[in-house]
């Protein structure tokens, strides 16, 4: 039986070694796990669902010029991806205060914020993924202050993307995660939006009710993580295949 190399396992995803050079698999696992793996479950069809959303952003950003890794959807589970160095912040955008920020600064939840704000945890789960300020990022070579420049650009973009997707349907973005890769065409590197887009990593809220439908419903128990993914799968037009209505067969004549 043919066995493809594993070169990465992660909470929620596996990355597999990709059919050509430069390339990987990127596989959607159920796994849930919320305060640095703390809490754990398998939710069925969580990455059947993510999968889906992921490629549903990933092509919405290439279509308005924001670069990514994502090159297409292979399966229900996988999408096939570029192969990049992937920087080691997690670069979050905040458009209310929510989870650490509020609780950080004694903020309610939901407390809109003068400007969109980005900021950076030095991705370690050893550590907690804490929060580090540009001078860390630049004195410990983990990106430059260019790169800096480029990666809050880069940020703007996709939550200015994200921000209207998510309005034309009803949802209001709180915050996201993104990581940023790096792409090397002989000597020249490019900053590409890389891991993943889901509701594992925005915070999305109803926009008339307030109703959770991210990540948030698994780590606080507000419910069926599937059913807030579905509606907002739903909502966009993005369904998993098994679930699509598919239409009988007409004859032609
Ligand atoms: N986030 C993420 N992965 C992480 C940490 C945060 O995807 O390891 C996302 C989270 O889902 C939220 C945003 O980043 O949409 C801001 O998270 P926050 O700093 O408030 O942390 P949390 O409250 O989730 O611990």
């Amino acid at each position: 039986m043919a066995r493809r190399k594993k070169i990465y396992e992660g909470k929620a995803k596996i990355l597999y070694e990709g059919p050509e050079p430069g390339t990987l698999v990127q596989y959607f696992k159920d796994d849930a796990t919320a305060n640095n793996a703390e809490k754990r479950a398998v939710v069925e069809g969580k990455g059947v669902l993510n999968n889906r959303l992921c490629e549903f952003f990933m092509n919405g950003l290439t279509q308005i010029g924001v670069p990514t890794h994502f090159i297409r959807r292979l399966n229900m589970r996988e999408q096939l991806i570029r192969q990049v160095e992937i920087i080691p912040l997690e670069v979050i955008v905040r458009n209310s205060a929510a989870g650490s920020m509020a609780k950080r600064l004694g903020m309610e939840e939901g407390a809109s914020l003068p400007r969109p704000i980005v900021e950076f945890s030095y991705k370690d789960d050893a550590l907690g993924d804490p929060l580090v300020p540009e001078e860390y990022i630049i004195a410990f070579g983990w990106a430059t202050q260019q790169d800096l420049d480029d990666i809050v650009s880069l940020a703007l973009r996709v939550n200015d993307f994200m921000s209207g997707v998510m309005f034309g349907v009803g949802i209001k973005l709180v915050d996201f995660k993104i990581e940023i890769g790096r792409v090397w065409d002989n000597e020249f590197m490019r900053l590409v939006v890389a891991d993943e887009i889901s509701p594992d990593s925005c915070r999305l809220w109803d926009m008339e009710t307030g109703q959770k439908l991210d990540k948030d419903v698994f780590r606080r128990d507000l419910g069926s993580l599937t059913d807030a993914y579905t509606e907002v799968a739903k909502r966009l037009g993005v369904m998993p295949s098994n679930v699509t209505h598919r239409p009988k067969p007409t004859l032609i004549n």
